[in-house]
């Protein structure tokens, strides 16, 4: 490289959902940690999730939550009371760009790497002729085949909800049902979900490249594919969150935990090697009470040690909605986590042997970078996608049987099933192999970030670029 020897500046923007920050922040001391100057720009209750392990600058904009009709406050999508103000928080969000524009005139980073569901900020790059990295958050596999869906359409060859058919074009064969994604979203560009998603798709067309959390060995397929077939810049930095090495790193993590950290340790350690399943599915996503029953009856008749994590909406009911005597008669086998869990501590603790998770792409790769066999239970997003890369390629999932994309789990699922799949998951000669497949992935992914490896690698090309675009530029 030149001469320049100053540290890139890189701002890094991320979406305020706990899926989309949590990420970021990983990213932003993943580059921290190759002398990078990274800062996360964020709103101030936002702010307050940013780990105080870390030692990245912060920057704080006001989100005019009351401009929109928003409660005062509310700055996370895990604050909505109600998913139908999902598109106001988006409107909300959209009005960030004059107060974001200010702060790039100000400081002039020499990089922003910014959320896909900020569309607009690759204008605001442009307009201080600032590369702009666009953040997905997703796998290969699922951009692949959302980018095939929307070319091919295959979906209009089916004439019913529940019919397969193909994905075309992909390296394996894929397929999915019209009930497991949202036809409306490929169908409508002009509003709402469609909308944001034509507009997210578009402003990533026109971006410097894109940051992927995955890493090559994982899917090189689709990464390949990406890359080479569909011929978009992008460079691939995961699994971020291996970069949370120690305890503390791993309790700070997001927000702060409803459970006591160390007390939830100490129980683990009390538990067999590989003898706990944890259930748990993201940060947004919350059952009907009659669900979260039979999660209830499916893990005590499965038997299996396990750890619950319970989200509720606020505008969920009755107190009493797990079974009467329930958490007595597991007290010496199940722990259930009212709000937030440490998932990251959990999942990387030798006792837990499996991972019951809505298929999130965070939740996924951090179950695959701890080794671990996953009961798939996708609710809604990309997460149908990010079920088949699991299961169907990988090899390392057992499908807990949900056929139909919703919100808040309304496809619901027997505590039969729930007790069923636990079990395939955790016990006997199968669950052994399989557990076996995610070990060795739980391997590959750390060797990805570390030094010399396929992440690591292609994080310092993306910096050299990075720093070769300043020297030209000055
Ligand atoms: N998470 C956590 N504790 C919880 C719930 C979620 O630490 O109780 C973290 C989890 O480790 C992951 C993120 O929140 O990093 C959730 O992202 P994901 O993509 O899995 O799902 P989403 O919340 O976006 O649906």
């Amino acid at each position: 490289m030149g001469s320049d020897s100053r540290p890139l500046r890189v701002f890094f923007f991320p979406f305020m959902a706990h899926g989309h920050l949590i990420p970021m922040v990983d990213i932003a001391r993943l580059f921290s940690s190759q002398g990078v100057h990274s800062t996360i720009i964020t709103t101030p209750l936002n702010a307050n999730y940013i780990s105080k392990t870390t030692s990245l600058s912060i920057k704080t904009i006001p989100f005019p939550a009351a401009e929109v009709g928003l409660p005062d406050g509310c700055e996370n999508i895990d604050m909505l009371p109600s998913p139908d103000l999902f598109f106001k928080f988006f409107q909300a969000a959209n009005l960030l760009q004059a107060p974001f524009e200010n702060l790039l005139e100000l400081e002039r980073p020499d990089c922003l790497i910014s959320d896909i569901f900020f569309p607009w900020s690759v204008d605001s790059a442009e307009k201080f002729n600032i590369p702009r990295l666009v953040f997905h958050g997703t796998s290969f596999f699922a951009m692949c085949a959302m980018e095939s869906l929307k070319t091919h359409k295959p979906y209009k060859s089916v004439s019913t909800d529940s019919e397969p058919f193909l994905i075309p074009n992909l390296p394996d064969e894929i397929k999915m049902t019209k009930s497991q994604f949202t036809v409306d979203a490929w169908e409508d560009t002009e509003k709402g979900l469609g909308k944001l998603l034509a507009d997210a798709r578009a402003s990533g067309l026109r971006s410097f490249g894109m940051i992927v959390n995955s890493f090559h060995e994982l899917e090189p397929a689709y990464a390949d594919y990406y890359k080479n077939v569909l011929n978009m810049k992008a460079w691939c930095v995961g699994p971020v969150s291996v970069c949370n090495r120690n305890v503390e790193e791993k309790i700070a993590r997001g927000k702060k935990s409803a459970i006591d950290d160390h007390e939830c340790l100490k129980w683990l350690e009390g538990k067999q090697p590989d003898s706990v399943v944890y259930v748990c599915f993201g940060s947004s996503a919350s059952f009907p009470d009659e669900q979260l029953r039979d999660i209830a009856l499916g893990l005590e008749e499965s038997g299996v040690n396990f750890i619950w994590v319970i989200r509720r909406s606020s505008e969920s009911g009755s107190k009493d909605y797990l079974p009467e005597g329930f958490e007595d008669r597991v007290k010496d086998r199940g722990i259930v986590i009212r709000g937030w869990a440490p998932q990251v501590l959990i999942l990387d603790h030798p006792s837990v042997g499996g991972f019951v998770t809505h298929c999130g792409w965070n939740s996924a790769l951090e179950g695959i970078s701890a080794g671990l066999p996953m009961v798939t239970w996708p609710l809604f997003a990309e997460q149908f996608f990010n079920q088949k890369l699991i299961k169907d390629v990988l090899k390392v999932g057992v499908e807990v049987g949900v056929q139909k994309w919703s919100r808040n789990g309304e496809d619901r699922v027997t505590k039969e099933k729930v007790e069923k799949a636990v079990r395939a998951v955790m016990v006997g000669e199968e669950a052994e192999e399989r557990r076996g497949r995610a070990r060795q992935l739980g391997k590959l992914a750390k060797k990805a970030v570390a030094k010399d490896g396929s992440s690591y690698i292609d994080l310092h090309n993306l910096l050299d670029e990075l720093k070769l675009r300043r020297e030209t530029l000055s």
